[in-house]
């Protein structure tokens, strides 16, 4: 097994990283989330080694929260093909997951300026109307979803509040040192732009490389577990790229956090071998 390492900054010095790990653990006391848990974790498929600051149940009572605050803003559609087009292809991802103990939710967000969609820990899913028309048909909508899902069931979210890298993670430890609260508004946005809903909270901050090639394998194998044709990933992403160069300097939110450049599509057609090896047509 390799070395629990904060896999942003693999070569920041110790003092560097150790500096990084206050911040973070500040930063998740100051959130009244406590007590500080430190943990070498292992994410599925991959096997990579992560360093997690926060237990499974705090880190899905924030997602939770943010699923809540997102919903109360936003209109969920009513559409009864659409609706249930991303609760059939949602459970089938889900079920590829093993994740029994998540709390699964999905919900198609009536908005066709917002190209995005996300998994919040805990498996709270949205699906932004404005994606479809680049998903297409319902293996590209896999491809979107598998790759989202993948984030959450790496605990991308909270490796990345636990790196402690976000400048208003720096900014509320700040706070906290000063004597202040750490729970304040600016506090609490980065947190769960953190674990996910970036984008549609106004913040965008996205993933790391290695976070998003490794979203990308374990999606392509969510994909291929649940009976969609993991190919459908690559041509997704293809067609993401033209949607991306037709709309120019206004990409919109998934497009920006997910550039959908030729390495992407390089390494996405690399992976395939490994997941068209597990694919069962259904
Ligand atoms: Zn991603």
């Amino acid at each position: 097994m390799t070395p629990c390492q904060l896999s942003a900054v693999p070569a920041a010095p110790r003092p560097v990283r150790r500096r990084l790990r206050s911040l973070a653990a500040a930063l998740l006391l100051g959130a009244g989330l406590g007590p500080m848990l430190v943990s070498c974790e292992t994410v599925p498929i991959s096997g990579r080694s992560q360093l997690i600051l926060m237990s499974p149940g705090d880190e899905a009572r924030l997602g939770l929260q943010a699923y809540q605050d997102i919903l109360k803003k936003e209109r969920v559609s009513t559409d009864p093909e659409k609706t249930a087009l991303v609760a059939r292809v949602g459970a089938r991802i889900a079920a590829a997951t093993g994740r029994t103990d998540f709390q699964w939710e999905f919900r198609l967000i009536d908005n066709d300026r917002m190209v995005n969609a996300f998994c919040l820990p805990g498996g709270k899913v949205a699906v932004y109307t404005g994606i479809l028309p680049i998903t297409r048909d319902e293996a590209g909508l896999a491809a979107v979803i598998g790759h989202e899902i993948a984030h959450a069931t790496a605990r991308h979210g909270a490796e990345r509040m636990s790196q402690g890298l976000l400048v208003q993670a720096g900014l509320a430890a700040g706070a906290i040192a000063a004597g202040t609260s750490g729970r304040d508004a600016g506090t609490t946005q980065a947190m769960l732009a953190a674990l996910g809903a970036g984008a549609t909270l106004g913040v965008i901050l996205p993933f790391s490389r290695l976070q998003e090639t490794e979203a990308d394998r374990l999606g392509l194998t969510y994909m291929a577990r649940a009976g969609y044709d993991p190919r459908a990933a690559r041509d997704l992403w293809v067609r993401m790229g033209e949607a991306s160069a037709k709309l120019g300097r206004s990409t919109p939110e998934w497009m920006s956090t997910h550039p959908a450049n030729a390495s992407r599509i390089r390494d996405i057609e690399a992976m395939l071998p490994e997941a068209l090896a597990i694919y069962k047509p259904r």
